[in-house]
């Protein structure tokens, strides 16, 4: 049994398929004895091909770029058809018995060890080739550009070294049952895809790519944490009876929470859905969300790319969730790009600190403008408001409002749409007080405010038990921006994953807060421990609670809780 972080609910009970994304992209296939001759030729085909692409571009090159970078793809080309380095591979083959894209990365990541820890910088470089070369061949093993198995067969579990937010989002719900990563946090942005898919996940287990075998039966506990590469008959037939009784405990919730939510004594409580994916408007009505908390945005841009989608192409996807919330409504986050969402920082950069979020969009104002127009184009089908994500300063808002106010002349509004901002960062929910009369709600963004407070990566399973969105640090700033929203009438949502966990909504009630919005699956599980918490009693504890000096004081006052 392998024990892992548990980041999103539920037991699964699939076949395993292998991936590695990380370094190079790979699958991991069992092969054969009689298929390691296809394997070879498989191989062979992909690195002629590479070699006669690097060649080729290289004869480009040195037409129009320049020597230097001719010489550096010719070398590529050599690598590419190395006789030791195919025959390294090769071998792999034959030892693990597994198939030529996994081999590939398998030599190819211990030779690229090999010369990172190098003295001379040369040898490093080379170790930036090979990556590159082993690349454009797993490139050619593959037909194209996916990294997946063309297609997952259904009922696959998907076990990974780590997974790119777009990599997950393009994971089809119906075809698979589960996650397990070596890597990821209970925040990370492929945990979060996992929930609104409603898969079990596990992260955290280092080696598991190795501990398990391609194409067995395995079962993934999302509630204990565990994932078991080889369980027993008994053990699957136990597994299987506790998938069909949540399924069945999930139906009856739902049915129970249609309505919309009230505390015991009776305090409206809004839910709304957090959305990634267009795909998932249907659930709004299945979950009974009362609109769109936040749209993550990014998503849209990000599987477009290469390129960014259009104008007109946003437009329709803002339209469409409008005519699927009515009468409630939306919140699109305008593009949070950066960070761990994929655009990449340079080496040696933190990508959690460096040009994220609306720092992005202003630095990009084409990007940034096109959205906008789309944005206040589809606000005239109904009640849409944007937010800003990764606020840390006024002139910030300032800016992208005066974008916002142009936008709108260009669409011919008479008022530009409601605009608001996450509050996601200490020095925006420290500052809440300042920033209200600049923004027309709030909307604070738990996963970042946790990961920025306490200086721990939301995605990084090493620090994950630091990882503590109730730290009394936390609800002061909480407070912080409750007491701004009180003061100067702006609205204030909260639409991090603790809205989610029973203790944190009970907190968030507790502080005053009365709108949040989480992941579709988890709307009726939030009605639910609504229903049973009383006002006034967990604003007294949050009261003290606020005096605590630990997480787990909090956690512990808040359950006593009647
Ligand atoms: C957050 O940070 O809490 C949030 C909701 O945004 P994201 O998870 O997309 O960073
Ligand atoms: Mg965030």
């Amino acid at each position: 049994m392998l024990q892992g972080l548990p980041v999103s609910p539920g037991i699964a009970v699939g076949r395993a398929v292998i991936v590695r994304f990380g370094g190079l992209p790979a699958f991991r296939r069992a092969v054969a004895p009689d298929e390691f001759d296809e394997e070879e030729r498989r191989l062979r085909r992909a690195s002629r091909l590479a070699a006669e692409e690097f060649r080729r571009h290289s004869g480009e090159a040195a037409g129009d770029i320049g020597m230097e970078l001719a010489a550096i793809l010719e070398a590529h080309g050599l690598i590419a058809s190395d006789e030791t380095y195919l025959n390294a591979v090769f071998d792999r083959i034959q030892r693990d018995h597994v198939n030529a894209e996994w081999a590939l990365a398998e030599v190819t990541r211990e030779l690229g060890q090999r010369f990172e820890t190098a003295d001379s910088d040369a040898m490093r470089e080379r170790a930036a080739d090979i990556q590159d070369v082993a690349r454009e061949i797993a490139r050619h093993l593959s037909g194209g550009d996916s990294l997946l198995p063309v297609e997952l067969p259904r009922g696959s579990i998907l076990v990974a070294d780590e997974i790119s937010p777009v990599d997950a989002s393009r994971l089809d719900p119906r075809r698979v049952r589960a996650l397990a990563l070596e890597r990821g946090g209970p925040t990370s942005h492929a945990t979060i895809i996992a929930r609104s898919f409603g898969l079990p996940a596990v992260v955290g287990i280092e080696g598991l790519c190795e501990a398990i075998s391609p194409e067995t039966p395995i079962v993934v506990d999302g509630d204990r944490g565990t994932v078991e590469p080889a369980p027993s008959k008994e053990r699957l037939r136990r597994s299987l009876i506790r998938v069909r009784e949540q399924r069945e405990k999930t139906r009856r919730l739902r049915a129970r929470t249609t309505r919309a939510a009230t505390t015991r004594d009776g305090v409206r409580i809004v839910v709304r859905a957090n959305l990634e994916l267009a795909e998932e408007i249907a659930a709004l009505d299945r979950f009974h969300a009362e609109g769109v908390g936040l749209f993550r945005s990014e998503f849209l841009y990000l599987r477009a790319a290469p390129g960014s989608p259009g104008v007109e192409e946003q437009r329709e996807v803002y339209e469409s969730l409008l005519a699927a919330a009515a009468p409630h409504p939306v919140v699109i986050r305008t593009y949070d790009l950066g960070g761990e969402k994929g655009i990449g920082p340079a080496r040696g950069e933190n990508p959690a600190l460096g040009m994220r979020g609306l720092r992005y969009c202003l630095a990009h104002p084409e990007l940034f403008d096109a959205q906008l127009d789309a944005l206040c184009l589809a606000s005239r089908k109904g009640p849409l408001s944007i937010l800003l994500p990764m606020v840390t300063s006024r002139f910030e808002i300032e800016e992208a409002r005066n974008a916002l106010e142009k936008s709108a002349r260009r669409a011919g509004l008479s008022q530009a749409p409601p605009l608001g901002i996450m509050v996601e960062v200490p020095s925006a929910a420290l500052l809440a007080e300042r920033l209200a009369p600049a923004t027309d709600f709030f909307s604070i963004g738990t996963n970042d405010l946790a990961q920025y407070a306490l200086a721990v990566d939301r995605a990084n399973p090493d620090v994950a038990a630091l990882y503590r969105p109730l730290h009394p640090a936390i609800l002061r700033m909480l407070k912080s921006v409750a007491d701004a929203g009180r003061a100067h009438q702006r609205p204030v949502a909260v639409c991090g994953e603790l809205a989610s966990d029973p203790i944190g909504i009970a907190v968030l009630v507790g502080l005053g807060i009365r709108e949040v919005s989480v992941t579709p699956v988890a709307i009726a599980a939030v009605k639910d421990s609504l229903s049973g918490i009383d006002s006034t009693r967990v604003q007294s504890l949050v009261e003290k609670a606020l005096g605590a000096a630990e997480a787990s004081e909090v956690e512990k006052l808040m359950r006593g809780r009647p």
